[in-house]
């Protein structure tokens, strides 16, 4: 097998063990279970936790004087229980005996996840295992394990036991076991057969029900044996055990579980339970799912891998850019599937794979959406439907604040409402302080963001028409109800607001929280007005009339986005350079050095501050590029113009310098941080940028954070280092009908190879540092014309294209 393909660990490492639960995540875009063990349960090592995507539920915490109420991502029952025991002894786990020679494989190619081992004991001298697990991408609602018993002495008395667990709770995040997580009743245990059993669980406030139905069968070697256990019911849980049997020296015993989990939210749902009974009466052993899941996955890959050859010298140790790729790829995968397609669903910060920011979605979006809508622009589509259905809410939330249009929230979770925390735990202080990130509207633009990204990519003006053109419009609508008139400056102005940079939450000493006229939200608000009114020229005229007339969207109103455009606020430092938000140039300068000398890792400088009783608010420190966000997300010359409007002139010399003033006043708090100056800083200081891509890359392989991403990985950071390969080293874009293409390849990486659809042809790059490569498939129904390295190029069916670097002579 290539290496490139899995990721290894060998040996038993406990405190290693969280970040290899939250890595070797099993999903298939339908539901997920972490990586543990399956003869473990939760404590302070293990967390197995199963999600269902968009698995929600409310409950109300006392915490001090307060009701807090928290939206949680449901850690579901637990459908992993195995184990064994021989004779009397005590079941086979974690502490039970000598492990030796272990070594865990998570085979990213075919999403399998094995585990090899070797106990040794004093009585029944070795016995060798090796577990394999699957979550099906084929079969959403199956999964399946399988345990493989060899014996180097015969066992007599061997018994497998297999169980359910609802006795589970929301305990994977230690800051948030003050809170309620008990959101999980059992209603029914039952044994429909000799060799299934079953448990129905439903959430204490959201009306959803899961139920899982477990079937066990038990070979020696290739012949099926003794189904005919015996079935414990707990309060919670229920237990299938096995015959007595005898497993002679050197023959292997394979016990194989397969489960079908069904809610009651499936789409084309009869009776929950008996879908779920009839579901697993179809499916097959074990090998034969397995071999369909595969089959699944390469699917998947043929269009989502994005190959990298990396000069060896320069390749990352111990895991390859290739294979950190793969992973994050990998992950978003078993976030948002084909099998999402019909859910109601958008892809959560920290994916199904922890409990942390409890399942939400954010403005990670924007990171997150286009590496769907650059090969499954369908996947895309479906993700922005969660949005579109949330509309009315948002609606509501701008009435409810006195606004106009849609406001969506910061956080948002099952119904659409503001989910944000208005209290939030210091892990390092143990005080609970307030928290004023609800105040990030900016998530609005990052939505306009996303359907104008998609439409533009993928062509579909249906979906504009009747789904994209509304929310923009809403969302301009918002923002120019945000925008006050300074009869003293004779501009418009946002205030209220808090920046990407979550440090600043309000001035300082001030009790309201929010800042005036933060540069990045100021501007993306006029970007939204303009491209609202782009997208209704882009619909035919009759379209754009009748969509007008539905909004009452009037002449007098899109006049007024107009002037907005033409008269927003750019508070302006000292220097000259844009100023994150008007005030910043006043705060006081941190002693970066004195800080890293004190405390090393100074990534979450907000922490640390408010542990010594101080507050970030009076310094220059971002957590995350707040204002270097417009660099990332608008191209130059769009910036550039849109700031010409507003009577700013934005030279290269000060795109250069603002960066590096900012790059010099973040803390990189935030996995995406590092991504983002990776990205733009790449123009100037190219190895500075690599180390900072470098950084974003290995951020959750190695939990750089130090602890974030066993409580769930960061799917933004991980769409975003995929994307920052096809978007800014192979620099492939689409725009309308056409494909540009200028490469800007690091000094480490030598080619890059991926698929790129343009109008709904998949056509395969190549990029080297020496040409651009285009296959355009044979049988597609139309070719390609592309931009290569500013020269127009066009290939048809079943052409293949090689444009060499233009050598200047
Ligand atoms: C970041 C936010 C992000 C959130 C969820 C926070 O730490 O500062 O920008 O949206 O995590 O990933």
């Amino acid at each position: 097998m290539n290496d490139d393909w899995s990721v290894v660990y060998t040996g038993y490492d406990p405190e290693q063990e969280p970040l290899r639960e939250a890595l070797c995540t099993l999903g298939n875009g339908y539901f997920a279970t972490r990586g543990a063990a399956e003869e473990t349960s939760a404590d302070n090592v293990h967390y197995p936790g199963t999600y269902v995507a968009g698995g929600y539920d409310r409950l109300v915490s006392r915490v001090g004087d307060r009701d807090v109420v928290n939206e949680d991502l449901v850690n579901f029952p637990n459908w992993l229980p195995v184990s064994f025991r021989v004779a009397e002894d005590d079941w086979f786990g974690p502490s039970a005996c000598e492990v030796d020679d272990l070594v865990q494989t998570l085979d990213l190619k075919s999403g399998l996840l094995t585990r090899s081992f070797t106990i040794r004991d004093t009585t029944y001298g070795a016995i060798h295992i090796v577990t394999e697990r699957f979550v099906s991408m084929r079969d959403s609602h199956l999964a399946a394990i399988r345990w493989s018993v060899t014996p180097q002495q015969t066992l007599d008395r061997f018994q497998v036991r297999s169980a359910l667990d609802g006795d589970v709770s929301n305990w994977g995040v230690a800051r948030y076991r003050e809170l309620r997580g008990d959101h999980i009743e059992v209603t029914e245990l039952l044994d429909p057969a000799e060799d299934v059993i079953c448990l129905r669980s439903r959430t204490r406030q959201a009306p959803l029900e899961v139920s899982i139905c477990a079937r066990q069968r038990i070979a020696l070697d290739e012949e099926r044996i003794g189904e005919h256990g015996a079935v414990y019911k707990r309060k919670s849980a229920i237990e299938w055990l096995s015959p007595r049997l005898s497993v002679e020296a050197g023959r292997t015993l394979r016990f194989e579980k397969v489960i079908s989990l069904h809610t009651s939210r499936d789409p084309a749902l009869g009776d929950l339970l008996q879908d779920g009974l009839e579901e697993l009466a179809r499916a097959p052993g074990f090998d034969a799912l397995l071999a369909r899941h595969r089959r699944s996955w390469a699917q998947l890959w043929t269009r989502f891998d994005v190959r990298v050859t990396v000069d060896p010298s320069a390749d990352l140790e111990p895991h390859s850019m290739q294979r950190i790729l793969r992973l994050h790829t990998f992950h978003l995968l078993q976030t948002s599937s084909p099998n999402s397609r019909s859910l109601d669903i958008s892809v959560p910060a920290r994916g199904w794979t922890g409990e942390s920011y409890r399942g939400h979605i954010f403005w990670d979006e924007a990171y997150i959406l286009p590496f769907y809508v650059s090969r499954a622009p369908e996947m895309a589509r479906s993700l922005l439907l969660y949005r579109y259905r949330r509309l009315d809410e948002a609606r509501a939330a701008a009435t409810a604040a006195g606004y106009e249009g849609a406001m969506f929230p910061w956080q948002s979770g099952s119904s659409g409402r503001e989910e944000t925390q208005v209290i939030h735990l210091n892990p390092k202080s143990g005080a609970w302080d307030p928290d004023h990130s609800h105040l990030q509207r900016h998530v609005n633009a990052a939505i306009a963001l996303d359907v104008w990204r998609y439409v533009q990519s993928s062509g579909d003006l249906t979906f504009l028409e009747d789904y994209g053109a509304e929310m923009l419009i809403e969302i301009a609508r918002f923002w120019a109800s945000m925008c006050t008139w300074n009869a003293d400056t004779e501009r418009f102005e946002i205030h209220g607001v808090m920046g990407p940079d979550e440090y600043h939450e309000a001035y300082p000493g001030a009790d309201d929280g929010g800042l005036r006229n933060n540069v990045y939200t100021n501007v993306m608000a006029v970007w939204c007005m303009k491209q609202a009114q782009q997208a209704l020229a882009l619909l035919p005229q009759s379209s754009a009339d009748r969509l007008r007339r539905r909004h009452a969207l009037s002449d007098e109103e899109t006049n007024r986005w107009s002037e907005i455009q033409t008269a927003m606020t750019l508070p302006i430092t000292s220097k000259g350079l844009l100023e994150q938000f008007e005030g910043y140039d006043e705060l006081e300068e941190l002693d970066w050095d004195g800080y890293r000398a004190k405390y090393g890792n100074i990534g979450r400088m907000d922490r640390i501050l408010k542990a010594e009783g101080d507050s970030p608010n009076r310094y220059k420190l971002s957590k995350q590029a707040d204002l270097c966000m417009l660099f990332y997300f608008l191209s130059p010359p769009m910036l550039r113009e849109m700031l010409a409007s507003l009577g700013y002139e934005l030279t290269s010399d000060l795109i250069r310098k603002t960066i590096l003033y900012y790059r010099d006043r973040t803390s990189h708090g935030s996995t995406m941080s590092h991504l983002v100056f990776g990205a733009i800083l790449a123009p100037y200081e190219p190895d500075a940028a690599w180390d900072h891509y470098v950084q974003a890359l290995c951020s959750d392989i190695n939990d750089v954070q130090g602890g974030t991403t066993p409580e769930g990985i960061h799917t933004a950071v991980m769409a975003g280092t995929v994307r920052h390969v096809m978007e800014r080293m192979a620099g492939i874009s689409v725009q309308g009908e056409r494909l540009h293409i200028q490469p800007s390849l690091p000094a480490a990486v030598q080619q890059i190879e991926c698929r790129q659809r343009v109008l709904g042809t998949a056509l395969g790059i190549r990029v080297t540092k020496d040409a651009v490569t285009i296959d355009v498939p044979p049988g597609a129904h139309q070719g390609v014309s592309a931009v290569i390295w500013g020269e127009s190029f066009s290939a048809d069916a079943g052409d293949h294209l090689k444009v060499p670097f233009p050598h200047e002579t």
